[in-house]
Parts: structure tokens; C-alpha cells; sequence
């Protein structure tokens, strides 16, 4: 049985409700996703909207639908309310837009009937605690979650090493602490989906290994040869792209997405660079680790220049140690929290 998430962040303003709903533009992971909302008038349902538009880069100033109860902008978003429908008429209203290509997002989703809310999805329920303070609660039902139990057996069969265990176990630590610190500043983060992310970032990382018969620092049991290579000849290479398909195939997509990105391949393929806060938040975590103890990103790429290229720093260790300080910066611009 997969896990759902579920996120909840305190807004003391109108504005702080948008920079909620513009984080959550980074942490979307396929579309077509429908967005429910619910929360009385004036709740900041159509603010929220307005955010998450200004996220995903749309120009055009949102405003509310009450009127028109739909509203497109481009096939990125579309827009709608349903306040002045009844519960049939809602349901009827929504099966229109069902193969929309992009974001539907629908305010009053109370006016539903129940079981409407199919398919990827994310419920969020805005409440008024005060004149000017909101509580939203966001039900994740886009993206599956491994249990921990699948996540553990996984990693068993896998035959991974003692060092590379202990090492994706610091990282989901690192990952998970900076995840309460971008959530305590009002950040969209999908923190078990980055942790569960984080435990199996290297889950195929021999499928990169020189040899499966091992080298100077790591001898496996030729029963661990013989299980890595049928791996390896199931979901080839690189790693991060092995486990992506791994995941993928039992049903965990967007956990594959936040593994994707977390090695050097970014620096050259688009499609394995880091964009959403978590995959950000994965690679960096990932940087701050050495073996299993947390050092400073300086400290890990003179490492990096020591071992591998006797003391001379690479163009490309220079230009990734300044990709992750940029990540750093972005995510952190107060200071790393740890
Ligand atoms: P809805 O679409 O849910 O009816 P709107 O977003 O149109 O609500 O309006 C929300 C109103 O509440 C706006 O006037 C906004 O300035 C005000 N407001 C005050 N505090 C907040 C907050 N924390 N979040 C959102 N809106 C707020
Ligand atoms: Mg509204």
C-alpha cells in the first residue's frame, strides 16, 4: 500500500499565501494534476490560485472565475469555481474539462460530491484561524510513496553494501532536516517524498561500479556480483536513471523524478538537472554527506580533488562545487541549517 502525504502550513497574510502556492509550483511532479480547493469566501482560495499562476510562470493576471466559472491560460492552467453551482451540476460541470493537458485547478471543491476527487490530485483545504492568519492543509494524491517496509526490502535485495547503506541513511537525515527548515520558513515541501527519495538514491549505485567483482575498497560475495549484474542488465545505466526506472515500474514515478537528479549528469543533460525544490534538496543533501558524516560542500569537493585528480582541481569539479553553492544559496539564502 503506497503513502499519501499530507503537508500543512500556517499563512499570516495574503501575501504569504501566494509565496506558499508559488513554492508549490516547484514541487509538482506530472500533469495532468487537478488541484482542489475548499475553504469559505474569502478564505484566500482565488489568492492561492494567483501564487500558484505567478509559479508556474504565467503572465496574465489571475482573477477570480466567479462569473465566467472557467477561465483558461494557455494549456498551462485552468481555471475554475465552482460557488454558484449546485452539487450535480458541479460534478457535470468538471467531467467537461477532464482531459485538460495541464493544471486544473478548482476552487469550492467542497460543492463536490464525494468520490469525485479521482485520478493524480491535490486536495487543499484553506481555514480561516484568524482575520489574517490561514491554515492549509495539503492532501498529496499525486504522488505515491513507497512504505518503509518496500523501501527496506528493496534495498536487501539490491545487495548494497554496509557503507553505501549507512551513507543514503545520513542522507535522508541531512534531506529531512532541511526540509523542517524550508517548511518552518513557509516552504512547499513534500518532506516523506524526499526522505523516501533519499533512502534509495543509490540503491542501484554499483549499475556505475568500474567492475562487479569489486576493486580496492569493496570486495562483494560473488552472490552479490551475480545480483547486481542481473540488475544492472534489467536497469542499466547511470545509476540515478536505473533507480528512476526501478521505481517507476512499481508505481512510484515521481519518487524516481527526485532520484533522477541527484549526480553529476545535470552538468551536461538537461533532463537529469535539479529543479524541483526536492530534487534541489536531494542533491544538495546528498553533497553534504561524505561516507556517512556531514561536512561542508568545500569540504567534500577537496575531497573530491584529493582522491581523484591528486590535488589539481577539474573545470568540472570547479563548475559543480559552484552549481551546488548556487543550490545553496537558493534554498538557504539565511545559511545552511546545519
Ligand atoms: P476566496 O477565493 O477563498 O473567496 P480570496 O482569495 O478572493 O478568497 O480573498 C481572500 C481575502 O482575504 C483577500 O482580501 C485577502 O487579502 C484576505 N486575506 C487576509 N489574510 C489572508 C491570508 N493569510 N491568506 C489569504 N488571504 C488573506
Ligand atoms: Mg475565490
Amino acid at each position: 500500500m503506497s503513502i499519501f502525504e499530507t503537508v500543512t502550513l500556517e499563512s499570516e497574510s495574503a501575501l504569504k499565501t501566494r509565496q506558499i502556492a508559488f513554492s508549490l509550483a516547484n514541487s509538482l511532479y506530472g500533469r495532468p494534476l487537478t488541484i482542489f480547493v475548499s475553504g469559505e469566501l474569502g478564505a484566500g482560495k482565488t489568492t492561492f490560485a494567483q501564487g500558484l499562476a505567478e509559479g508556474l510562470g504565467i503572465g496574465e493576471p489571475v482573477v477570480s472565475p466567479t462569473y465566467a466559472l472557467e477561465q483558461h491560460y494557455g494549456d498551462a492552467l485552468t481555471h475554475i469555481d465552482l460557488y454558484r453551482l449546485q452539487a450535480d451540476q458541479a460534478a457535470g460541470f468538471l467531467a467537461a474539462s477532464e482531459d485538460h493537458p495541464g493544471i486544473r485547478l478548482i476552487e469550492w471543491a467542497e460543492r463536490l460530491p464525494e468520490g469525485t476527487q479521482e485520478g493524480p490530485c491535490i486536495l487543499i483545504d484553506i481555514r480561516e484561524l484568524s482575520k489574517t492568519r490561514r491554515r492549509l492543509r495539503f492532501r498529496l494524491h499525486d504522488v505515491p510513496i513507497p512504505p518503509p517496509s518496500d523501501i527496506r526490502s528493496w534495498i536487501t535485495q539490491a545487495a548494497l553494501p554496509a557503507h553505501i547503506r549507512k551513507h543514503t541513511t545520513a542522507v535522508a537525515r541531512v534531506a529531512g532536516l532541511c526540509a523542517d527548515t524550508l517548511l518552518h520558513r513557509g516552504v512547499f515541501i513534500r518532506k516523506k517524498a524526499l526522505v523516501a527519495a533519499a533512502h534509495l538514491h543509490d540503491m542501484l549505485r554499483f549499475c556505475d561500479f568500474k567492475s562487479l567483482d569489486g576493486d580496492a575498497f569493496y570486495t562483494p560475495t560473488p552472490k552479490q556480483t551475480a545480483v547486481w549484474k542481473r540488475l544492472k542488465e534489467a536497469y542499466g545505466q547511470p545509476h540515478e536513471q536505473a533507480a528512476q526506472r526501478f521505481l517507476t515500474e512499481r508505481g512510484y514515478p515521481g519518487i524516481g523524478l527526485i532520484v533522477r537528479t541527484h549526480g553529476t549528469h545535470g552538468m551536461q543533460d538537461a533532463s537529469f538537472k535539479p529543479t524541483s525544490t526536492e530534487q534541489l534538496v536531494l542533491s544538495y543533501s546528498d553533497k553534504r554527506v561524505m561516507f556517512d558524516t556531514v561536512v561542508t560542500l568545500d569540504q567534500r569537493f577537496d575531497d573530491f580533488v584529493t582522491r581523484y585528480s591528486s590535488g589539481e582541481e577539474s573545470d568540472f569539479s570547479r563548475s559543480w562545487r559552484a552549481e551546488l553553492k548556487r543550490i545553496e544559496k537558493l534554498l538557504f539564502p539565511d545559511g545552511p541549517p546545519l
